[in-house]
């Protein structure tokens, strides 16, 4: 099988590398096994890609470790930066094929990639800002002794990373890991393994040294296990299901202690009360749940309405989600694409059949749309009770489950009933309202008269069970480095020996 294929899309022609990216070279598996791609708007085979086993894990492994000893070690945080810099700008050169990509293969909306691609290349160009701002301290014990910290990178990492935002999550691994002077072995998700690919021939041309940054598609039981269990890798960066997270961190138990961030799922609150503006929250309700079709860790699932404006607020949000397109991702109006792949597909529509016969009320929605593509129905069910599995699990897909609430104590107990802990979402025009439930909220991002607000500047991660660590801003350095003291004597022996 070739290693590149020429892929005309309505938007551009471009040359997609297929095989797996490392030391530099895009070269074939060690199995010759390979994955098919599927476009999740037509359920047809795109293309396929060559696909890691353990042994090509090994062999970007490998690489990547002597490129850390006898390259990027030595190499300054200054040029380091320099290099990240350069890769933001390519990326942002190659937008519009970067974005075209995302749709083909995740299905999202053609305006909504782009938006993805921008966020990618400010996300990069953050940390390119941060590589040479890392610094030690000079730390004061007594005056016969000189210590400093100095912060050091841990050496290789493993990353391994989903499909809801294929670029978007291989920006926010790589950006910190590779500012802070790591080299990476990065596994992306086998549904949407190709603008990563396209992105890896950009960290070329941007002149990364060879090895510095391997790009491997293939399958989690596999090579993502292979990752995990690996004895010179020594932390790995995982998003992706609570399950998963659990058997990352099982097997750096059972290996070699690797460090482990995780960022997992989620079921936030998005709390709406009496005094907010009600269409603006409407607007943000729709976009915090149905935004990337619902396929988002931190999607406002749980919406939960103060009771006078709850009825009201139902009939205006059903109106509001109906008027959402629903379609052909490369239209440039379309606002939900499909779901991600069939098995996603059935999943979601399992959980929308067990609202149906739970006893919550389905005000819209609850159906496939089409009979071609993975698409769904913008869904919404009322009346939700807090033991109801569709306002339990996470379902990642197009489907908003609505619950009343009477006051704030009733409101903070509802919404903190779950044992995730990723976001949560407060409408209101009362600052003491806000910050006093903002305060209460178990979760690690609470966005106030807004939702889904991310910012590469702003950490992000979990409260609970869904996840370890935090991503992005300056906190998201702190998973790829190590304090190292040094504690020099100036003056005498052991006192009293
Ligand atoms: P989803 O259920 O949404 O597909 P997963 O958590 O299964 O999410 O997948 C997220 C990422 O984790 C993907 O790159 C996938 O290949 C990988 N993965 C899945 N299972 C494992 C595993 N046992 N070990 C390591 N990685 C895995």
């Amino acid at each position: 099988m070739s290693l590149t294929q020429k892929i005309e899309l309505p938007t551009v022609t471009y040359e997609q590398p297929l095989g797996l990216f490392i030391n530099n070279e895009f070269v074939k598996g060690e199995k010759g096994q390979t994955i098919d791609v599927i476009n999740p708007a037509t359920e047809e085979v795109i293309t396929k890609v060559h696909e890691a086993t353990k042994e090509d894990v090994d062999r970007a492994v490998k690489v990547a470790r002597e490129t850390y000893n006898k390259v990027w070690k030595d190499t300054t945080a200054n040029e380091r930066g320099r290099l990240l810099f350069k890769l933001a700008d390519l990326i942002e050169r190659d937008l519009l094929i970067l974005a075209s990509i995302e749709s083909l293969d995740n299905g999202k909306s053609i305006s909504m990639a782009k938006g993805d691609v921008a966020a990618v290349a400010g996300c990069i160009r953050y940390y390119a800002g941060w590589a040479d701002k890392i610094h030690g301290k000079v730390v004061e014990t007594d005056a016969h002794k000189f210590n400093y910290t100095k912060i050091e990178p841990i050496g290789v990492v493993g990353q391994i990373i989903p499909w809801n935002f294929p670029l978007l999550m291989f920006a926010w691994k790589i950006g910190p890991a590779l500012a802070t002077g790591n080299t990476v072995v990065l596994k992306t998700a086998e549904q949407t393994p190709l603008s990563a690919l396209y992105a890896a021939k950009l960290v070329k041309e941007a002149g990364f040294p060879a090895g510095v940054l391997n790009v491997l598609s293939g399958y989690g039981k596999t090579a993502g296990q292979a990752i995990a269990e690996h004895m010179d890798i020594d932390k790995i960066a995982f998003t992706g299901s609570t399950g998963v997270g659990r058997e990352i961190l099982k097997a750096s138990a059972n290996s070699n202690l690797k460090k482990v961030t995780l960022e997992l799922g989620g079921k936030s609150p998005n709390v709406v009360f009496a005094d907010a503006d009600i269409e603006a929250a409407i607007d943000w309700a729709n976009f915090g749940v149905f935004f990337n079709h619902g396929q988002t860790c931190c999607a406002g699932t749980r919406i939960f309405v103060q009771e006078t404006i709850y009825d009201k607020f139902i009939e205006t949000f059903k109106a509001k989600a109906e008027k959402n397109a629903v379609g052909d991702p490369f239209h440039d109006k379309t606002f939900q694409g499909p779901q991600v792949s069939k098995v996603q597909f059935d999943r979601i529509m399992g959980y929308i059949d067990q609202g149906k016969e739970c006893g919550a009320k389905l005000v819209c929605g609850g159906g496939r749309k089409g009979d071609k593509g993975y698409f769904i129905e913008p869904t919404i069910f009322a009346d939700c009770k807090a033991d109801m599995t569709i306002m339990k699990e996470e379902i990642f897909g197009p489907v908003a489950a609505i619950a009343k609430f009477k006051d704030i104590d009733d409101l903070v107990h509802m919404a903190n009933d779950t044992s995730y802990g990723l976001a949560a979402g407060v409408h209101t025009k009362d600052l003491k309202t806000a910050i006093t439930v903002a305060d209460k909220l178990k979760a690690g991002t609470v966005w106030i008269n807004q939702y889904n607000a991310l910012h590469h500047a702003l950490p992000f991660g979990g409260y609970k069970e869904s996840g370890i660590g935090r991503e992005l801003g300056k906190a998201a350095l702190a998973n790829y480095t190590q304090v190292k003291t040094v504690s020099i004597n100036l003056e005498g022996h052991p006192s009293g020996w």
